[in-house]
């Protein structure tokens, strides 16, 4: 976890990248969060994971970004790993969904390590109750797949958070298993 100055987000990159088609469904935008504790084997993104570098940015400014996003079927917040940065996630992820986009997010946790986190921390389930689908797991180089969409390893799991939240038990997108 990493405290970061009321207000700001650290970010690897400043600008919300538009149009991405490998991020999850349909045409989106991703926020590319700074700072990752997984440190995953062959991560593709190995830049993201010192804390210290990237992008202060304040959040306000993230948002003018957002209302500037047009004919994008929701936002991705992925990195790095968007849970370590708890309070900007749940600020810009409820933002995306009072504009009536849908919410993916990465993180190399897993869905019951973040049950366990918010026990300390309720913005764990403000967050979650702000997702549409958590892409959970590290990425497992064992288990490398071209065939798990949206996810480079099989372990990584595409939950459907909504089910999950009223079912009390992991629900996964059924069209993608
Ligand atoms: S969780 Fe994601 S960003 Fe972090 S090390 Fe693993 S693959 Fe890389």
């Amino acid at each position: 976890m990493v405290e970061m100055k009321t207000g700001f987000v650290k970010l690897a990159v400043k600008e919300i990248q538009e149009d991405s088609i490998v991020d999850g469904e349909g045409i989106r935008s991703v926020i590319w969060f700074q700072g990752c504790p997984h440190h995953c084997e062959s991560c593709h993104n190995p830049e993201t994971w010192d804390f210290d570098a990237g992008y202060e940015v304040p959040i306000e400014e993230v948002k003018e970004q957002i209302d500037e996003l047009e004919f994008q079927a929701g936002v991705t917040f992925s990195g790095g790993d968007p849970m370590c940065q708890i309070e900007a996630l749940v600020e810009l992820a409820s933002y995306v969904k009072g504009k009536g986009m849908n919410v993916w997010c990465y993180t190399g946790y897993e869905y019951d390590d973040l049950i366990k986190l918010n026990e300390k921390n309720p913005l764990y389930m403000e967050a979650l109750k702000n997702i549409d689908v958590l892409v959970d797991g590290p990425f497992v180089l064992d288990l490398k797949s071209f065939n798990v969409p949206f996810r480079g390893s099989s372990n990584q799991r595409l939950i459907d958070v909504p089910k999950t939240l009223k079912k009390g038990k992991v629900v996964t997108l059924e069209k993608y298993n």
